[in-house]
This record gives structure tokens, sequence and C-alpha cells, in this order.
């Protein structure tokens, strides 16, 4: 490291010059020196050190000059490995060897001649490579929002304020225009290459709700073409000549490919190419292949304009006229999109940089808002089906077997009677998603309605969802995440399948913040000293809500319907509406397991536990029965299980206890015994003891036990677990006195996502150690609840 000419020793610890970052001491330098970001970075940087070395820079060519021709020229000084050529004016080429002898020898050439035209051949320009900083995220945003905090602020309404917005970020019609110029050149250019193809623009820059910088996405629609090749190959096998009838050469681009067979990868290595050899002013242009959508993205210099090609995505200019559709019949959701939009941006909820990433896309932030409106009273919208049946015969519309079915005009669409105003449906929207149970619904705009999370846990999806297939058969259901939306057509398509579970938790904490920023009054009403009021202070990044501060320690764990194993899936598809209450006691049987069997707790009865208020909802009944009959009993069987052999039968104690419940395994919906409902009854709840710090120096232990041969997780093995648990039980000296706490499970629902909270309480904590042991495991006992269950899945 001390080798490296990147650090640097600064008065505050070293300096990464390649990465542009500053790291405090030198672990942290030698995790980041390991790390991927340097490594990525010096490897780059090699190889552009080795093309710069391998090339020369000729200028004074003319734009009639060919790449063939100058490599013909320049192949008698060594092998050639590439040229690039200047595309806008055609008069510099960069020229690469294979090896740096090409470059001397080309250099050492006093005169370079070619068709009359005298050369300039100069050394490849050495440019220093390095991170250049990127503006940061926040800067950006911090910068257009003191831009139009002042015009905001003087405003006389919230909904005077939405409107701007829209006047402020849609796009101008100059901009629209210079977008259908584009669109106009793109469409020449491919039909020379792609006879009769189209090429059809989706997306922001049409569907309305398009801002100042947005891509401009676009459609070739290849299917003429194919038709045309296919005509063009049986006349061309019937006259047996190289030639097809409309007389183009078989060596045209079309003769490189078959588009009824060619995967829209080779298809779009193809576009790619026309577009950097044949397209002035486009440039950066690369083919994303691995993403759902395979895609060419490319830059428009002039117009300084980011595109995005696809070759098969027919459905996304349809739902780009269902987004028309739906801003031409009700002009409220406009300026709503628009400020829920901004909103998302500067909370950092929305718009992934790169294309690809865990944030929601807008195309799926606007389905959230259109869900929304259509679960107003009275609805705002209609929902996809009620569009259908207002469209007209001529309007049907099926693609890839989808039925894509809407009116065309807005007048054709009955209006709402719905008349709040702008202020009150944004106040709506966060309220709505605050409190939504993400978790247990799969949106669905297609009907308006959130469809219970168990329709779709089954691997018999075609059952499960026989209702959302209006006329395809779905090979596969949606891929389920922390939010489930369906996309209003294609409904085996979760559109937020991309979120993760932190991306998920700050949209709706963030819902949650401007929900209770909606319910004071600076939200309504103009500041009279100045201040910043209505959409400024919703805008303001890290929000002046206060977050709420919970008085006790709480362990979360989230339903995540994508994690469960097969078989819980099955079960909680069976029990319905009482999934919850069969996924609790899953979950309980394997905290326990966890603290019991894992970390070696002594778990013992404790009595006087009742259900909060905000608890169980639907399956209360039924769990208050059975967990309540359930606990002394089971819990005196478990720690005397436990003392006698604490990694084995635990495990059957938990199970017989959480079973005997109420049979809630099989049938989670069975009927209560009537007397124990008399009770106001107990959660169950453990007390644990822990004698041993078992919770410091895992990570080294675990290593040593593996040895580096099989590099596991933390928490992805439960007997790994076991043993590093046992090794520091035997290794480490015990406390003074045993750490005891009070661990409270507690199901919530209904105002928010379906989880089990673990509420933790010290009882004795004389060494002053519980702390410690909470921070643990409020990382540690989620992951290991969820292998548990996975684990237990197996051995049935
Ligand atoms: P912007 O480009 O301003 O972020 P946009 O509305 O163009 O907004 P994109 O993410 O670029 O949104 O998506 C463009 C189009 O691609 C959408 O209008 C939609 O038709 C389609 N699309 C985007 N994301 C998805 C998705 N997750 N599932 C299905 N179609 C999508
Ligand atoms: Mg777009």
């Amino acid at each position: 490291m001390e080798t490296d000419c990147n650090i640097k020793t600064t008065p505050k610890g070293f300096q990464c010059t390649l990465c542009n970052v500053n790291l405090s001491n030198l672990p942290s330098l030698d995790q980041h020196v390991k790390g991927r970001k340097h490594k990525t970075l010096s490897t780059v940087r090699a190889s552009r050190k080795t093309q710069e070395e391998h090339s020369v820079f000729v200028s004074g060519i003319k734009p009639e000059i060919s790449q063939t021709e100058i490599t013909e020229y320049f192949q008698r000084f060594g092998p050639i490995s590439d040229v690039i050529m200047d595309k806008a004016k055609g008069v510099y080429a960069i020229v690469q060897f294979a090896e740096t002898d090409g470059t001397q020898a080309t250099l050492s050439c006093v005169e370079h001649r070619m068709k009359g035209l005298k050369l300039r051949v100069k050394p490849r320009e050495k440019k220093d490579f390095k991170m250049i900083p990127k503006k940061t995220g926040s800067e950006n945003l911090q910068q257009s929002l003191d831009r139009l905090k002042p015009q905001l602020c003087q405003l006389m309404s919230v909904d005077a304020q939405m409107k701007h917005v829209v006047e402020r970020f849609q796009l101008r019609d100059n901009e629209k225009e210079a977008r259908g110029l584009l669109v106009q050149l793109l469409q020449e250019v491919f039909v020379e290459f792609f006879p009769d193809s189209k090429i059809l623009p989706f997306g922001s820059s049409v569907n309305s709700f398009g801002v100042h910088s947005c891509d401009i996405d676009l459609f070739l629609d290849l299917e003429n073409t194919k038709v045309f090749q296919a005509h063009a190959k049986s006349t061309t096998e019937q006259a047996g000549e190289g030639m097809s009838d409309d007389g183009r050469s078989e060596d045209s681009i079309l003769s490189d490919i078959d588009l009824s067979t060619a995967s829209p990868a080779e298809v779009l290595d193809l576009v790619a190419a026309i577009l950097r050899r044949c397209v002035p002013s486009v440039h950066k242009v690369h083919v994303v292949g691995g993403a759902r959508l395979p895609v060419v993205k490319f830059h428009h210099q002039e117009l300084n304009l980011q595109g995005d090609i696809t070759v098969n995505n027919r459905l996304a200019v349809r739902n780009t006229r269902f987004l028309q559709l739906c801003s031409g019949v009700e002009d409220r959701l406009r300026p709503l999109a628009y400020t829920i939009r901004y909103w998302a941006k500067q909370k950092q909820l929305a718009g992934n940089p790169s294309g690809s990433g865990p944030l929601l896309n807008n195309y799926a932030l606007t389905l959230l808002i259109i869900f929304f409106l259509q679960n107003c009273e009275p609805p705002v919208l209609h929902t996809v089906d009620q569009l259908r049946d207002m469209a007209c015969e001529e309007e049907e519309c099926v693609i890839e077997g989808w039925d894509c079915t809407f009116p065309t005009q807005p007048i054709a669409v009955t209006p709402s009677r719905n008349t709040q105003d702008l202020c009150t449906l944004l106040f709506g929207f966060f309220s709505f998603y605050a409190k939504f149970d993400f978790a247990s619904s799969v949106i669905s705009v297609r009907k308006g309605c959130a469809l219970p999370i168990t329709d779709f846990l089954s691997q018999n999806k075609e059952e499960a969802m026989h209702e959302e297939k209006p006329i395809k058969t779905q090979p596969h259901g949606p891929k389920l995440g922390p939010l489930n939306l369906l996309d209003p057509f294609d409904l085996s398509h979760n559109v937020a399948g991309n979120l993760n579970e932190r991306s998920h938790r700050s949209f709706q904490r963030e819902c949650q913040d401007a929900d209770k920023y909606c319910r004071s009054l600076q939200y309504h009403r103009k500041s009279t000293k100045g201040k910043p009021w209505g959409l400024v202070r919703l805008f303001t990044p890290n929000g002046e809500v206060p977050q709420a501060k919970t008085e006790q320690p709480t362990i979360s764990i989230p339903f995540k319907s994508a994690a469960l194993p097969k078989g819980l899936r099955d079960e909680l598809h069976m029990a319905g509406d009482g999934f919850r209450l069969l996924w609790f006691q899953k979950v309980c049987s394997a905290v326990e397991g966890v603290l019991q069997r894992v970390l070696r707790c002594r778990l013992t009865p404790s009595a006087g536990a009742v259900f909060g208020e905000n608890s169980v909802v639907d399956a209360a009944g039924e769990m208050e029965t059975s967990l309540n009959t359930s606990t002394n009993d089971s819990c005196d069987s478990v720690d005397s299980q436990n003392e006698a052999s604490p990694l084995g039968t635990a495990v059957v104690g938990a199970k017989r206890r959480l079973s005997s419940c109420s049979d809630a395994s099989v049938s989670p919906q069975d009927k209560k015994p009537r007397l124990a409902r008399k009770v106001r009854p107990e959660l169950p709840h453990w007390i644990c003891a822990q004698k041993h710090l078992v919770w410091a120096g895992r990570r080294k232990v675990r290593r040593e036990l593996m040895k580096d041969a099989d590099s596991r997780p933390e928490g992805s093995c439960v007997e790994l677990e076991s043993q590093v648990t046992t090794h520091i039980i035997e290794k480490e000296p015990a406390l003074k006195q045993a750490l005891e706490f009070k661990v409270q499970p507690q199901m919530l629902s209904g105002t928010e996502s379906t989880k089990v909270i673990l509420k933790l309480e010290p009882t004795c904590d004389r060494t002053g150690v519980f702390h410690d042991f909470f921070h643990f495991l409020e990382a540690f006992l989620p992951k290991m609840v969820e292998t548990l269950m996975e684990k237990e899945e197996g051995r049935v």
C-alpha cells in the first residue's frame, strides 16, 4: 500500500487521489484499497494507459475517407486493433495498434500521405485519469429547491404552488419539437437499414409528465420489417439469386440477421452500430443487455439528450397512451404527478440515475398516484377494467396476449364526481401510503384495489391468479418484493419489483412524515412572516419534521413475501385471510429457536403481557386464545427441556407450543374455545437470560471456524452460528450476573406494513450490557429468523 502512488498522507489521515476519497485511519484505508471501487478504477486506468500508448491521433482527413481506408493505410506499420472515426465532422481519427511497436513505427515516419491528402499524425494526448467527482445529488437538489423556494413562497395557496411546479418543470414546446426532429431523423436512418420499420416515442417525452431533462424513450418497431424480410427471403429462394425482389443486395444489413429468430440483444447490437456510424451528434452508444428489456443507450450531444432504444417494448407504447388518457380525463393528475415526482426526487426515493437501481422509477410512481386516485371517495379515476368497458369495439387492443383496451379519447370517459382540491388530494396521497399495508398486498391498477398477497404465494399461480388474467394464460406470476405493484396490462409484471426493503421503507417513512406535516397549519396556510410554507417545507430534504422516537427498544421482522420458503408460501396461500396468524406463529417459533438454540439463552415464562392497542387486527381473536392458552405450559416445558438439552429438544418444545396454540398451522380460521374469550389474554413472551457475551467477537470466531474455506455471511447458517456461540461460551469468561430481558412479540398490520415487532426490555442488567446485545440482535435476529424458517421447512 505504501507503494500505491494514489495514496497521500493528509493532516486528517489519508487521501486516495484516484478515487477522490478521504480516509481517516489505516484500517479504513486498507479496506478502501482492497475494495471494488478502487480496484475497478485502477484497472480502468491501466487499460486507458495501454490504449494511449498503443494509439495515435490522425488529423487532416476528409469526411469521404472511410474507416476501412484508414485501416488499410496504417496497418503497414503494425497490426491494428481499432480505428475510431470522428463521426460529426469526419476530419480526425484515432488509430489503435495491437502493439506499441506500431505506434512508434507510425510516429517515426516523416510523412503520411493517403489519397492525395497529407495526414498529420501525433502521439495520443496523455490525460490524467482520476475519478471526476460527480456533482452530488443533494447539491443539485438543494440548488434546484433554492431556485424554486421564493417563487413558491409568494403564491397564495398549495393549489397554486402545485400548478407552478408544472409550469416550472414541464417540457416546453421547443423541447418537444427538438425531440420530434430527433425521432424523425432516427426514423429516416433506420428505415434505410430496416425497411418499413417505425420508431415510436414513449415514456415521459410524450406521456404528458415530461420534465426538462427527461430522457427520450424509443421503441423500434420491426414487425413490418420482419414481414418484409420473410417475403424477400421466399422470393430470393424461388429466384435462387442473391438479390431480393426490390433489388436490395443480399449484403445489406438485413442479410446479417434473421429478425424472426434473432434475440433482442442481437438486434440491438446492430441498432447500436447504426447509431454509432450513421447518426450525427450521437455518441456514448452502448447496449445494456442484462436488463429485463435490453436497451441501446445513447447521448445526443447537440440536444444534450439521453436516449434509450428498445425493440420489444410494444406494451410501453400502449401504457404511455394509457397515462396520456388519464391526464386527458383528469386535470388534477398532472399537478399531482409533477409535485409528487419532485417530492420523491428531493427525498431521493425515485429516479435511478443509471436506469437500474433499487428506487421507484417515475412510471411506478405515477401508477401509485393513479391507484390512490382510484381509491379516493368518490374515485377521481376509473379502474382499468372500467375503462376497458367504456371502449368501443374498434378500440380493442391485445398486445402479447394482454388486454390493453381503453378508450382513445378522454371524452368517452365518464367524468369523476370527486371535487377535492389539489391540496387535499396531495395530503390524501401521503396519508394513504403512510398506512398502507404493502407487505400483504398486491396493488392492482387494473382492478383499482389491493389484492391479497396470499393469492400470489402459491406455486399454482394459474389458479391463484385466475381472476387477474383476462385473456392470457400466465406462465409465471409477478416477482414479489416489498412493494408489489402490478402493471395495468402485463399482469405478470411487478413494476416495482426492483425495490429493496430499504428503499421501500424510506418511501413509506417519507409518506408518514409528509402525512404528519400536511396536518399542520404550515402546509395549508401562507406564512405572514415570509417563512417557508406549503410545498416548500414538504420538498425540503431530510424533512424538518422530527422523527418519532421509539420509547422502547424494538426489533422489526417484516413480512417478506419474496423471501418465504416454498412450503410456507403454499401454507399461507391456503390460510387466506388468516395468514398473518400462521406467519406470526412461525416467526415466534423461529425467534425462540434463535434465542435458545443459536444464542443459547435461557428462556423462562413471564406473566402479565397483554396485547398492545395496535396489535393484530384480523386474526386477533384466534391469536388471543391460542397464544394465551399456550404461554405458561409451553414455556415451562421449553425451560426444563432447555436445561436438559439446550440444542435439541427445545425446538420440539417450541413447536409443540406453537402448534398447540390453536392448530392454526393447519387451519388458522378454526373456531376458538369460548371460555378463553372472556379473559384479557397475554401475548407470548419470554424472559431471556444470557450469562455470556455471545455477541462480542463473533465475526472473528466465525472466520476461524470456517478457516476461510466456505465463507458464509453472518446469519446464513444455523449450525455455524450455534458453534460460534458455543465457542464463545467455552472460551470467554461468564458475566458476574446474567443479563435478563423480556422479549414480547407483537404483530402489526392494517395501519402499516405487516410485521412482527419484538419489544425488548431489560429486567436485570447489572453489568450494563443490554444495549450491546440489543444492537447485535437488531441485525442478527431478523436474518436468523429467515434462515431458520427456511431450515425448518427443509426438515419437513
Ligand atoms: P423519466 O424518464 O422522466 O424518469 P418516464 O415516465 O419516461 O420518466 P421511464 O422510467 O423512463 O419513465 O420509463 C419509460 C417507460 O418505460 C414508461 O412510460 C413505461 O412505459 C416503461 N416502463 C418503465 N419502467 C417500467 C417498469 N418497471 N415496468 C414496465 N414498464 C416500464
Ligand atoms: Mg423516460
